[in-house]
């Protein structure tokens, strides 16, 4: 081989050596605008295929109220990103005749494009939305406010639910104040949708990954 040739394989195998490369240009924003009565919000997130996983990434920018401290928002936030992946993250995969894609999903906190600027208000107890939180929101919480930046409605009584199909479900992470709150599989039906439109595959299934 010659130097040339040997060095781009260097490159090449050490850019794959990186891992998978998610990189700005591969991925694709989604965004948009939700109305359900008197509630209307945005959802936006970065979503990226790979031939291993789907990935649905949310960069949130938090921003401390008056009578929040740095150390208080530093101190919540690993336990919020937590709850949400764990929530949110590798319960369902995309299946196609021959592949099973993982959906990924990743909460970001820092970075240069972060679509989502949350207050974050002392206290608790109050009336928490998709871009008000509260010191004191439990994890949970964050994982159903979470739900709305993916482009998920209400599903309680009262709530900010779909006008077309209204789901009241107790047991969702999408419920009034959840504390065992589940991602459900119509939840990801976006993804695949968008999965479908981007890779021209006719048969595309959710599946169950874990409970
Ligand atoms: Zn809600």
């Amino acid at each position: 081989m010659k130097h040339a040739t040997v060095f781009f394989s260097i490159v090449f195998l050490l850019l794959h050596l990186a891992g998978p490369a998610f990189g700005d240009e591969l991925g694709k924003n989604i965004s948009g605008r939700h109305t359900s009565g008197r509630y209307s919000w945005l959802y936006g997130y970065r979503i990226y295929l790979d031939e291993n996983r789907l990935l649905v990434r949310v960069g949130i920018h938090l921003v401390a109220a008056p009578g929040v401290t740095g150390v208080q928002l530093a101190g919540v936030q690993p336990e919020w990103e937590k709850e949400i992946e764990g929530v949110w993250s590798n319960r369902f995969a995309l299946e196609t005749q021959n592949k099973t894609y993982p959906i990924v999903v990743d909460a970001v906190f820092k970075g240069p494009s972060l679509q989502h600027d949350v207050i974050v208000l002392p206290g608790g107890g109050r009336r928490t939305d998709e871009l008000t939180w509260h010191i004191m929101d439990s994890p949970q919480t964050a994982a159903h406010e979470f739900g709305h930046m993916l482009g998920l409605y209400d599903e309680y009584m009262g709530g900010a639910v779909d006008p077309l199909q209204k789901i009241i479900d107790p047991g969702s992470i999408m419920t009034s104040a959840p504390v065992a709150g589940t991602s459900r599989i119509r939840h990801y039906e976006r993804f695949r949708q968008w999965f479908r439109t981007e890779t021209g595959e006719e048969y595309v299934k959710l599946i169950r990954l874990k409970e």
